[in-house]
């Protein structure tokens, strides 16, 4: 593995700082405005808790997804938390092997329907995530790079997004609006997009 995964942690830190308020401000629309401040303690609490000795992939997974859990009052912190620690248990040392990248996906994504009970169509961050999922395995099992994977998932996970602006909210505090809730953009699926365009940018540093 060229980069650490603390690095790739860091950079979604970063991502989740800048876009504090654009999150916070999503979530005003349509739910209890905090999700920015939400993201960004919980990933200011996983980078002070790691340091960059710490090279062991499960381990700094495991340890962003508890750290996750634990400082993240609101919804998505056992969402996100529960993502890093579903793709610790399949990380295999630090190989960033293709096919073990996809099954780290795939566990994290199978562990965020599963704690969260939600399915594509419900704006949450399933509409970002499973899609951007299925791009990154297609290109993957056609022999394309981890780039190629990973620039097909955040374009999927954009257009999942935009998505999410045309369907009622039927899952978390938006489904409170029920048809209030069409227009406005999930900020737990925006945020998804964003730490995966961070993934992407620290991937081609
Ligand atoms: P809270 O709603 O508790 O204030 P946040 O504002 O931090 O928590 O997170 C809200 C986001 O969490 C939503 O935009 C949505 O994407 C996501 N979310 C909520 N419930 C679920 C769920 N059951 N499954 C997946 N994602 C969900
Ligand atoms: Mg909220
Ligand atoms: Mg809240």
């Amino acid at each position: 593995m060229e980069k650490t995964v603390y690095s790739y942690i860091k950079a979604m830190r970063d991502i989740i700082v800048e876009n504090k308020d654009f999150l916070t401000q999503l979530d005003a629309e349509i739910g209890d405005a905090d999700h920015g401040t939400n993201m960004a303690r919980g990933f200011n609490a996983v980078v002070e808790k790691l340091s960059e000795e710490d090279l062991d992939l499960k381990n700094v997974l495991k340890k962003a997804g508890m750290g996750l859990i634990s400082s993240v009052g609101g919804a998505s912190g056992p969402l996100y938390g529960t993502m890093f620690l579903k793709a610790a248990n399949v990380a295999v040392d630090n190989t960033m092997d293709p096919n073990v990248l996809c099954q780290m996906f795939k566990a994290a994504l199978d562990g965020v329907k599963e704690r969260g009970k939600a399915t594509k169509g419900e704006k949450t961050i399933i509409d970002a995530m499973e899609p951007a999922y299925e791009a990154f395995v297609e290109v993957i099992d056609s022999g394309g790079s981890v780039q190629q994977a990973l620039e097909k998932a955040l374009e999927a996970a954009k257009e999942g997004v935009e998505y999410t602006k045309t369907i009622i909210a039927t899952k978390g505090r938006a489904s409170y609006l029920g048809e209030r809730s069409i227009g406005h953009q999930d900020p737990g699926a925006t945020s998804f997009t964003l730490l995966l365009e961070s993934i992407l940018k620290n991937y081609m540093k």
